[in-house]
């Protein structure tokens, strides 16, 4: 199997000792690519090295919305620049949260619409943070006219909005969450949308699955994700395993 992580944030700094053994687990487990991306500016150095250095490894830089107090004007100039150099294959993750309170939701709008306006103009797809805002995020990509889709990180709207957003050319990412029984909504909704429009991630640290609690989370983990897909959906995990990563490789244009 080669499997692809969309969501991974490996670049911490509490894996950066035991980096290379990381991603030689996440290989051995059929983890042969990974996305690494962005939540503030200081994280994007280590992220852009680490993708030149390792291959299968891709950057998607960007201003997460939860992190709003360390973002400055200028970050956004050098999030232009980093844009149009390699080994960036989209601009993320960037969206809306409203499920944190006290985060100003102005300065959130004008900060995602201004980084949707760079991955336009780059020609790169986005990474979509969202929470409890996906109405507000689908209106702005319908009023920006966003062309270059992307995928839902986590996703945890609800069928119809996953659908609106797949209509906007995105793939929809499935994480960690389904493994647990609990997790009856989004388990459903998994279950029922179409093949092409799926795609799988860890989201690394965080999302520890069923069965790993209190470990760290690490893409090595990936198949377990992918088999609890398969499982829901009455399919063989070779199949879900081809297809999320032809979806994958298709919405962010990597390579073979
Ligand atoms: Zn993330």
């Amino acid at each position: 199997m080669k499997l692809i992580d969309t969501h991974c944030h490996i670049d911490i700094t509490a894996f950066e000792e035991r980096f290379l053994n990381l991603l030689k687990n996440a290989r051995l487990a059929g983890v042969s690519k990974m996305i690494l991306p962005g939540v503030d500016r200081n994280g994007w150095d280590r992220i852009m090295t680490l993708c030149h250095q390792e291959e299968g490894l891709y950057a998607a830089p960007g201003l997460h919305p939860l992190y709003l107090a360390q973002h400055r004007p200028h970050h956004l100039e050098e999030l232009s620049a980093l844009a149009s150099s390699g080994k960036i294959v989209a601009i993320g993750e960037i969206g809306l949260d409203y499920h944190v309170p006290d985060l100003d939701r102005t300065i959130q709008q004008q900060l995602f619409e201004q980084q949707l306006q760079i991955a336009a103009t780059a020609g790169l797809p986005a990474i979509l943070h969202v929470r409890k805002a996906h109405d507000q995020v689908l209106a702005t990509l319908r009023r920006k006219r966003f062309p270059h889709g992307g995928i839902v990180h986590a996703f945890n709207g609800s069928l119809q909005q996953a659908g609106q957003f797949i209509g906007l050319g995105f793939v929809i990412s499935v994480c960690g969450t389904i493994t647990y029984d609990r997790a009856r909504r989004i388990r459903k909704i998994a279950a029922q949308l179409p093949s092409e429009t799926l795609v799988v991630e860890t989201d690394a640290p965080d999302i520890p699955l069923a069965g790993h609690r209190g470990e760290d989370n690490l893409p090595e983990h990936l198949p377990e994700v992918l088999a609890a897909l398969a499982t829901l959906r009455g399919e063989r995990v070779e199949l879900v395993a081809e297809y999320t990563t032809s979806n994958a490789k298709r919405v962010l244009h990597l390579p073979d």
